[in-house]
């Protein structure tokens, strides 16, 4: 609820003034069991920093977090461990998540014995075995002791997501969990998150650039633009009927959205990164504004609430709102 992240920048400043990256703005989603969501945006919107601060790698700079409805709270202990298991990340590069100079069994047991899950050796022989092949790394008995270097990346990825599942987690946090993938293979490493979701009813949060992947993975997609969240919704609805006008600017981007697939064929790409404005000194007001066709004077001034479209959609937008504002770039604007 109302996640910030400001990185301060601890460079010489001449004018003394404080200097931050304002990574992340105001953002509040919900995960929920056996759902997936997608968290959509361009490199630099801030969605990996918000995967990082739903897994505890950072701290907030503001904002609450919670976990069955109770307050995760910022110091660490027993109720954090607890959290942190509960809560599994898989990273964008399987080739840097896995460590050279370990065998997979070692990259498994380590989890099931942080966790407690097992308890002697030859439980978590079977353990293992049993987590490679829930991610069809079979044989399993062949995998288990080969070495990160043996393995393609796709498998590397499978070993990551079985190293998630050792924990036992009801949350996973999947960044960008394909894009470095060969594309032959994305899809199948998307369909198996999508089974263990079913299977485990895990609650899913699928981080992701593509928009065309997250109508095909997610229930629910959301959109996060420079570090504020812009619109989300039922994936259908935001994807065929987008009402933020950055969001239409994604789908513009795509030849046929009919066509898009997570295979990579006919999807969208999105804009260049260096249309992302800094986030240092971001824009005032709609972080969009800039390169918003439908900007008004008072885009440039703050942060729309959030309009609720019905059935489930929304979006922060004046062109569909009140006219309210958020306090958040009151706060935010004047460094
Ligand atoms: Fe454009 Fe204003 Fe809507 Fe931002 S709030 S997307 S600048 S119309
Ligand atoms: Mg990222």
């Amino acid at each position: 609820q109302d996640l910030v992240k400001h990185f301060p920048l601890r460079q010489f400043n001449p004018l003394g003034a404080k200097r931050a990256v304002r990574a992340v703005e105001d953002v509040s989603l919900g995960l929920y069991p056996g759902h997936a969501t997608a968290l959509v945006g361009e490199s630099g919107s801030g969605k990996s920093t918000v995967a990082r601060i739903l897994a505890r790698l950072y701290d907030p700079t503001g904002g609450t977090l919670r976990f069955r409805g109770e307050e995760v709270k910022l110091q660490g202990g027993a109720a954090l461990r607890q959290y942190r298991r509960h809560v599994q990340l898989v990273f964008q590069d399987p080739f840097s998540s896995l460590n050279p100079i370990h065998d997979i069994r070692y990259h498994l047991s380590r989890p099931l014995r942080i966790h407690g899950h097992a308890h002697n050796h030859q439980q978590e022989t079977e353990q293992i075995l049993a987590l490679l092949n829930r991610v069809s790394l079979t044989p399993a008995d062949q995998f288990i002791e080969k070495y990160p270097h043996q393995l393609s990346g796709g498998q590397r990825q499978r070993v990551a997501i079985a190293r998630a599942l050792a924990a036992r987690p009801e949350v996973l946090l999947a960044d960008e969990p394909v894009s470095m993938l060969d594309v032959s293979i994305r899809l199948e490493i998307l369909n198996l998150l999508l089974r263990l979701k079913d299977e485990e009813q895990l609650a899913l949060l699928f981080i992701t650039h593509d928009i065309a992947s997250a109508r095909y993975a997610a229930e629910t997609t959301l959109v996060m633009y420079a570090g504020q969240m812009v619109e989300g919704g039922p994936s259908e609805e935001v994807i065929q009927r987008p009402k933020h006008p950055y969001t239409q600017l994604l789908l513009s981007a795509a030849p046929d959205p009919d066509r898009m697939g997570p295979d990579g064929k006919g999807g969208a790409t999105l804009p260049a990164r260096g249309e992302i404005p800094s986030l240092i000194n971001p824009p005032v007001g709609c972080r969009f504004h800039p390169r918003c066709p439908h900007a008004m004077p008072v885009c440039r001034q703050s942060f729309p609430k959030r309009t609720d479209l019905g059935g489930g959609h929304w979006t922060h937008c004046f062109l569909y709102g009140e006219g309210q504002t958020s306090s958040q770039q009151a706060s935010g604007a004047s460094t």
